[in-house]
This record gives C-alpha cells, structure tokens and sequence, in this order.
C-alpha cells in the first residue's frame, strides 16, 4: 500500500543519512586526531577540551591499605571500598552499593544532590565491618568520580564545566544563585566535603578524576598494555595517556614519568563528516544542552532510544505506520529507552514477540504485524549501527594520536583499550558492531589492538588513585 510505501521510503532515507562506510570513518578519525592536536595546543582551541587529569603516575600494583571510592556521573551513582594488598594480593577485599539517582535531583535546587550522594556515603561507612582496619587516627580516604566535565586545579580539586547527560542544575542557578551546588565554575571536591562535613562524616577527598582516568588506572592496574579507555554509557567518553611534551597548553614542571592522562571529553566531537540527520537535529534543538555533545547525542545510551522513537514518531505521523492515529505514547520524549531499543534489536523469536511486547508495554501500541516488527528492528539496526561504527573511528582518531595505528618494523607491542559502560557491556550488537568495525579499519594493526572490558575499573581505579595520593605516603 502507499501507507507502507512511505514508511519504506522513511526507512531507507535514515539508512542511507546513517551511513558510516569506512571511507567516511577514515575521515571522522582524521578530524578526531586533529582536534585531539588542537585541544592541546591551547585552552579553548577546540571542541575537544583535552582536560589534564594531573594523573601522571597509573597504578602499579603496590598501593596498599584501605580506601573508599565514590562514582557518580549518571543513572545510578556507586560507593565502594576495598582492600589493597599490594603486588601479591591486590584487591584482597571489596564491597559496594549502589544507589539510583532520583531524577528531581538532577535538576535539583539546593544542596541536594550532594547531600543525597553525602548521606549515602555516611550510611555505607557506618556498614564497615570488624575487619576495616584503618589504622588509628588516620582518616578515611576516598577516590571520587565525577563523570562531568572539570577543570582540574590540582589531583583533588576542579572547577565544573558543565553538566551534561540530561542534568540540568545550572538552569536552577538562573533562578536562585545561591541554591545550587556544585555550580559550574564552583571546586567539585570543595562542595562534596562541605557535604560529608554537614552529614558528620570525616572523610578526605584524595583523588577527584573523571570515569574514563579511573576505568584507565583501573585497567592498568591488571594490565601494563592499557593505554587509553573509552565510556559508553549514559555518555560516551575517552581518556588516554599522553607524553607530557606533546601537550603545549601545559606550563607546569614536565612530570618524571613523562606523561600525562588526558580526559579527551570526545562526546563534545563535531565533524562535518559525521553522518546526521533531522532525528538529530530536533533532538539536540530540543535538548537540555543544545549545540554540544553532538558525538554523544548520537552515539550514548541516553540517547539512542529517542532517535530511534523520533524515526518511529514521523512514521507513524507521515505514513500512518502504526494505523490511522498517532499513538499518543509515542510523542513522549525519551519513553522509549535503550535497554528497550536493545531487548527489541536482539529478538530472535520467528515472530519477533519481543519487539510485539515492547511496543504493546512501552507505546501502547497492540496487534503489530510482523512486516511492522521487521521494520522497528531495522530502524534499531540502523540507528545502533551508526553509533557503534562512530565510536570505533574515535578509537581510530585516539590510535592515530600515539601512532599505533599502523604495524611497525620489528614493533609488535600491544595496545589495549579498557572499555566500560552499560551500552557496551549489555548492547551486545552495538558492542560486536564497534569491535569488528575497529577491526575492519585498522586492517594488519588489529592484531596488536585489544578491546578489553574493564568491569567497573573506574571504581577500582578512584580507589588506587587515593591510594596513591595519600596524605599519608
Ligand atoms: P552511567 O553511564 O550512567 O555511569 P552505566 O555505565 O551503567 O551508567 O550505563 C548506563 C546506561 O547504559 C543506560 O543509561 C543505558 O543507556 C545503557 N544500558 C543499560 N542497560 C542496557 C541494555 N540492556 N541495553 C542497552 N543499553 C543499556
Ligand atoms: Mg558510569
């Protein structure tokens, strides 16, 4: 019929605007690698801000005793703390919670979100057991991860930059300058121990570092060949490590290592080269932060979901796709998530029952046909493809910085990527696209190159960074 006609010519229109033939990628890599050069030649010189970490030193092994790690960057935000009992033992002993982020706080007024973090941690603390063996008058330490974008002053203190990822705190600033905290501008480590102090809790923030450095000194701490680590979950992200001559916009005494870890912040890459489309253009006009995070707007989990029901959307209203009414449900935004998106690309049944039940619970809409089913699968396919064959050309751009990208002469040293993320780690088809997508660009080289999940590294990787910033070494 003319009705399924249209919404095949829909179709087709987004497969081809989605398209990320390597060529194509070659060339996002390229502008990739040249704004990594331009980020570091100067502060502001590009979209990618190229923050310095100021962690010089990754973990070796040889961090001993107990310390608290705190992540907080998105859905859910998780208290740790472990026992590190050197070369040998490692983590001899860990123990976690996690707690969800109640979403009014993420556009919260006053204190709040610190203060739900704070009193969180308190009560964490206080279910340490007999075998928490600090020893006497020495304080509590604790590696945060904070997975916005800072401005690092020193290795425990930064200014924030800006929210992103759907919180939304500084639009309350407008309305009560002194409600809000942490502000943009406002010391991150500076607010969290204002809050540890108002619940009572003595506490000393060590190490401040985003979730790409701590899933990289969480990665590096089981595997010398980490060199860089990427993010993909509610955002998307990478950090790597640097060689501290190579980064201009550094004044400061060159570190005894030589290097430097460097937050890339790559989810505020643009390149003309990106594959986009009107799905995206509307979903970032409409956003909370419209204009930035063009990578991660079309590469994360927040996000892809809504492309995908946004696609469904103009089906539905231009080629009557889902019957003679727009299903109501699906104007909302964001209703349709990327666990869904994910549970729909990944139905094998011969009737795609998974894809019927989503649309039935999630939309409301009931009695799909299975022609209807195939295209829904194929808008995911689509969509999903796309993001996992962008963010393996930011491999490649990040590759290409340190020159690994390309096999040398007598050189067959490996290079490993930590990833982490919920995208990755439960998107399976996202996340065997972006492997043998890498794999496809680096050719010969991809035998050297190895993609390793660093399960909850960033973690870990807190923890042995306030170990290794101790007020006690
Ligand atoms: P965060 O990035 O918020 O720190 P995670 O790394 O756990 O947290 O990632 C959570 C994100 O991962 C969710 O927002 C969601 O987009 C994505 N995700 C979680 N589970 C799945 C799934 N089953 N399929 C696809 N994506 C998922
Ligand atoms: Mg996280």
């Amino acid at each position: 019929s003319g009705q399924s006609a249209k919404a095949l010519a829909i179709l087709r229109e987004l497969e081809e605007k989605c398209g990320a033939p390597v060529g194509r990628l070659r060339q996002v890599a390229d502008a990739m690698t040249v704004e990594m050069h331009a980020g570091l030649a100067s502060e502001g010189g590009s979209k990618l801000k190229m923050l310095i970490s100021y962690v010089d030193n990754l973990p070796t092994g040889n961090e001993r005793g107990w310390f608290y790690a705190l992540d907080l960057g998105g859905t859910n935000f998780r208290v740790l703390r472990v026992q590190l009992g050197g070369k040998d033992k490692r983590v001899v002993k860990q123990e976690f919670d996690e707690v969800s982020i109640p979403p009014h706080l993420m556009v919260a007024t006053s204190h709040e979100l610190f203060d739900f973090v704070a009193e969180a941690l308190a009560k964490f603390v206080s279910s340490e057991g007999e075998d928490f063996h600090l020893p006497p008058g020495r304080q509590r330490e604790l590696g945060f991860t904070f997975s916005f974008p800072v401005r690092q002053l020193s290795i425990a203190s930064g200014t924030l930059i800006k929210w992103t990822k759907g919180f939304s705190i500084e639009d309350a600033v407008k309305l009560n300058p002194f409600a809000v905290s942490p502000q943009v501008g406002e010391d991150v480590v500076g607010e969290l121990t204002k809050a540890l102090e108002r619940v009572g809790l003595d506490m000393r923030v060590s190490a401040l570092v985003n979730d790409t450095i701590g899933t990289l000194a969480g990665g590096r701490y089981y595997n010398p060949d980490v060199i860089a680590a990427v993010i993909l979950g509610t955002g998307t992200n990478a950090a790597y490590v640097e060689r501290a001559h190579a980064i201009p916009k550094w004044h400061g005494l060159l570190p005894k290592s030589g290097e430097m870890v460097i937050n890339t912040e790559w989810g505020n890459f643009r390149a003309s080269h990106l594959p986009l489309t009107e799905y995206d253009q509307a979903l970032d006009v409409e956003s909370l932060n419209p204009g930035e995070q063009i990578f991660e707007k079309i590469i994360s989990g927040m996000y892809l979901g809504e492309i995908v029901r946004r696609v469904l959307c103009r089906m539905a209203e231009e080629a009557a796709f889902f019957g003679d009414t727009v299903p109501p449900k699906l104007k909302i935004p964001f209703v349709l998530r990327t666990p869904h998106m994910s549970a729909m690309h990944h139905d094998t049944s011969s009737d795609l029952k998974v894809v019927g039940t989503k649309l039935k619970d999630i939309l409301e809409i009931s009695n799909t046909s299975l022609k209807t089913r195939k295209v829904v699968v194929e808008v995911c396919d689509i969509v999903a493809t796309r993001g996992a064959r962008l963010s393996a050309a930011g491999i490649l751009g990040i590759l290409k910085k340190l020159g690994r990208d390309t096999v040398k002469e007598g050189d067959n040293q490996r290079s490993v990527i930590a990833l982490d993320g919920g995208l990755f780690e439960h998107y399976t088809k996202f996340r065997e696209c972006m492997e043998s997508t890498l794999k496809e660009l680096l050719g010969d080289a991809s035998d050297c190159i190895v993609i390793e999940h660093s399960n909850d590294g960033s973690g870990i990787g807190a923890a042995l960074l306030a170990a290794s910033h101790s007020q006690y070494l």
